[in-house]
């Protein structure tokens, strides 16, 4: 690499982002449409504009890709349930803080009392549970391949120091069998796939080769900043444009075909496929990762008995369809006047890589809205 290449500006540098449009303009003569599958993707298209700078012929859809808006709303109730109860200190990312429940949200159990601490780690829940023996901490394990190693590494560190008031609530996710929902679904409108770099970085691109042949669709492992965005789109063009469909690694400088495997490992020593609900989804088969039921005495929905709880989802808030691509933020209702990031009603207004809060904040005087 040029050694006077400098990271923080030369993937925004406006003549090498320039070359790359020209190029995606030259090659694009039919209309496509391609998803980007993370919501920290989908900020930064909309930050910089990139979808307004792309031909008219391409349509850019934002996937199911932020942690915070794919949490199903039972888990989020089950949270408040255990996060009111007095001898429980609750440990989450700051992101969930306002995501509505069916009656409630975190920020305003802590208002009324509730013990919520925000914490960057699951590792910190841990520290506090040593520090706070006569009270039971619970950590909200949300989250993508991204984050579940280091809730794999909290549930270790607690079983190691004999920690028996220590749990996490588990709602993780993973991206491949998301990716084939939504390439199987009747109404899929998906082409071509920009998938998620900092996944892949943890996971490796071997399990999207699969995918990429069964459903015949160009998958390119992308990163966030608009030269990463531009030059994956342009390698998913040139192959929709030529008729291929194979994965590509558009973010090499960070990924590589088998990951981080000191990481999987752990991640596979704790966790084990499973079943899981997305909100606004339903359920996907094995696109999630619980506890192995050798560390269930860290499991806190059986620790809380909260398994069974009834929830009200908001008539309103079409979510669902936004995060499979169907629907933009805008064609939304209630976007931008009942629905805004200070009275959220659904959680793609409230988490900061939710596709919702990323159109409010970026593209609220665009003729479109
Ligand atoms: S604007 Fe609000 S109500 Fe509409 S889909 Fe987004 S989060 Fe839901």
């Amino acid at each position: 690499m040029n050694k006077n290449f400098n990271f923080s500006t030369s993937f925004r540098n406006s003549q090498l982002v320039k070359g790359v449009v020209e190029e995606i303009k030259r090659i694009t003569t039919k209309p496509w449409t391609i998803m980007e599958i993370c919501g920290g993707q989908t900020h930064a298209i909309m930050q910089y504009g990139i979808d307004q700078i792309l031909p008219k012929e391409l349509e850019l859809v934002h996937g199911p890709g932020c942690p915070v808006c794919v949490t199903p709303l039972d888990q989020i109730d089950r949270a408040h349930a255990i996060a009111a109860q007095t001898n429980v200190i609750f440990c989450t990312f700051g992101d969930m803080l306002r995501v509505p429940g069916s009656s409630t949200d975190l920020f305003s159990l802590k208002a009324h009392g509730a013990q919520i601490k925000v914490v960057y780690s699951p590792i910190d829940a841990v520290k506090i549970a040593q520090e706070n023996p006569d009270k039971q901490i619970v950590f909200f394990a949300i989250g993508f391949e991204t984050t579940i190693p280091a809730n794999a590494s909290s549930i270790i560190q607690a079983k190691a120091f004999g920690l028996r008031n220590f749990s996490i609530l588990v709602s993780q996710v993973c991206v491949p069998p998301a990716m084939e929902a939504i390439l199987s679904s009747p109404s899929n409108r998906v082409q071509a796939f920009l998938a998620a770099g900092h996944v892949c970085a943890v996971m490796g691109y071997w399990q999207y080769h699969p995918i990429s042949q069964k459903y015949q669709v160009p998958i390119v492992v992308t990163g966030f900043e608009p030269l990463d965005l531009l030059q994956g789109i342009l390698k998913a063009i040139r192959q929709l444009e030529s008729g291929t469909h194979i994965v590509e690694n558009a973010y090499q400088r960070a990924v590589s075909e088998k990951g981080n495997q000191a990481a999987q490992e752990i991640i596979n020593r704790v966790f084990e496929p499973c079943d899981r609900n997305w909100r606004g989804i339903g359920t996907i088969p094995f696109s999630g990762m619980g506890l192995r039921s050798e560390f269930d005495e860290f499991n806190a929905e059986h620790r809380f008995n909260v398994e069974h709880i009834k929830t009200q989802e908001s008539e309103i808030c079409i979510a669902g369809q936004i995060l499979q691509g169907l629907k933009k933020p805008y064609q939304c209702p209630a976007f931008g006047n009942v629905c805004v990031p200070t009275n959220p009603l659904g959680a793609p207004m409230v988490s900061s890589e939710g596709a919702c809060s990323a159109y409010y904040r970026f593209s609220l005087n665009r003729e479109e809205i």
